[in-house]
């Protein structure tokens, strides 16, 4: 792939692409491993930790997530497959700026999904990637946080952590 990486433009929550529902990725191409690339690019210049594919305009089921673990998850039509436990906890998002709020997640998850290889896989997570990951599949169903928050918070400057 001969090619520069691309940061690209976060769509913000006026724009309706985030509210669309994203299409399954059938074949990995070139298309698809550059959208991973600059989808990364884009979460880390943003100093985010997770983005979704409809955050930068293209309704694919693609996401991209790292919270400082140690991994960047690159995850091809993730679905949870598996859920257990609540936990409430605070979370922001790239596409709603200046906000954040406090949501009920799973605590636990196991999701499937296909890596840049094409290889089906599967994680389990708990906690904040749990949440990660669950906020970023809830973009490709065209669902903000903000929908479905306890509560919701008008931030002075982003200080939370964005998903
Ligand atoms: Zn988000």
């Amino acid at each position: 792939m001969v090619r520069n990486m691309a940061i690209r433009k976060i769509k913000t929550d006026l724009d309706p692409v985030l509210r669309k529902v994203s299409r399954p990725v059938d074949e990995i191409n070139d298309r698809i491993k550059i959208l991973l690339e600059d989808m990364t690019q884009t979460m880390y210049k943003a100093e985010g930790v997770g983005l979704a594919a409809p955050q930068i305009g293209v309704l694919r089921r693609v996401i991209v997530v790292d919270i400082g673990d140690g991994n960047v998850y690159k995850m091809i039509n993730p679905k949870i497959i598996e859920s257990d436990g609540k936990e409430l906890g605070l979370e922001g998002c790239l596409s709603v700026p200046n906000r954040s709020g406090n949501v009920i997640r799973p605590k636990t998850i196991k999701v499937e999904y296909m890596d840049e290889e094409g290889n089906q896989n599967s994680l389990d997570a708990n906690d904040f990637l749990a949440r990660a990951i669950c906020h970023e599949i809830d973009h490709l169903d065209g669902i903000l946080y903000i929908d479905i928050a306890e509560e919701i918070f008008e931030l002075v400057e982003d200080t939370e952590e964005q998903i």
